[in-house]
């Protein structure tokens, strides 16, 4: 059963398009050697050569210890320009980070949970399609396999052999439709506490020297700024901008949230007092 009009299945806008080999590409060896793989006598490919395409959890860590810093320091910064006394400034830096993890959590548990769940629905219709016409599903499969430059025979003759395993062919049909690991379906609750941990660890940052009773903002700012650079330069990593680049960029962003906060603090809190 081909999902072309199924309702957006992409479970994770990074997995689907391009580069369908760069999961368990075994035997995509694309090198300059001889083209039989029957007489290739050298190493096999080790499992995973490539380097990991979707940023695997190092992007949405190092994005929720970016959040957590920009928000927080910002806040803080906020209320340091509106004169603030060191206690408000502790109070309102411990309720900012957890106001922010509790919120970074249910969103990403909702965003990752209701993609599983739409994805796991057509894994489900899929599975009852393979078992309600197998001899269908095997035609689809060799099609999918010419389609990628197979001859037709041999492509038959492949998908006859996947289907001789249930579980084999449901994964390759979800993979071929649906652009989904079938093994490897990501989990809002991994999700949710990963976020909340990451947004928590950003937000303790500049929060510290308040914490330790220091009421001094540019030190909270040498954190932030700081953990901001490091931050960008981690991300650069999976980019391709360099790290000196991606770190100041990112620090450049915190500072004009900071500068926003600080600005709107000094006005209110001087129209105030
Ligand atoms: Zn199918």
């Amino acid at each position: 059963m081909n999902h072309a009009d199924a309702p957006a299945p992409a479970i994770d806008p990074a997995t689907a398009p391009a580069v369908p080999t760069a999961r368990g590409g075994a035997g995509s060896g694309s090198g300059t050697e001889a083209a039989d793989p029957a007489g290739y006598q050298g190493p096999s490919l080790p499992k995973d050569h490539h380097r990991d395409v979707n940023g695997g959890w190092l992007r949405p860590a190092v994005f929720g210890v970016t959040d957590g810093l920009v928000s927080n320091f910002s806040l803080l910064a906020g209320m340091a320009g509106g004169a603030a006394s060191h206690h408000t400034i502790v109070l309102t830096g411990l309720a900012g980070l957890a106001a922010g993890a509790c919120s970074m959590a249910a969103g990403e548990f909702i965003s990752v949970a209701s993609q599983t769940e739409v994805a796991q629905a057509e894994i489900e219709m899929e599975r009852l399609e393979l078992a309600r016409r197998p001899a269908a599903e095997m035609k689809e499969l060799a099609e999918f396999l010419t389609e990628r430059g197979m001859d037709p025979d041999l492509a038959l003759e492949a998908a006859r052999q996947i289907h001789r395993d249930p579980d084999q062919a449901l994964i390759v049909h979800v993979q071929e439709e649906l652009g989904v690991d079938l093994t490897d379906l990501p989990s809002g609750s991994v999700a949710a506490v990963s976020s909340f941990a990451s947004f928590a660890l950003g937000a303790v940052l500049p929060l510290l020297p308040y914490l330790l009773g220091l009421n001094q903002l540019w030190v909270a700012m040498l954190l932030a700024f700081g953990g901001l650079f490091a931050c960008g330069a981690v991300v650069s990593r999976v980019s391709s901008r360099s790290w000196w680049f991606s770190g100041l960029r990112q620090l450049g962003f915190g500072a004009v949230a900071a500068a926003v906060t600080f600005g709107l603090g000094t006005l209110i809190g001087g129209n105030l007092s």
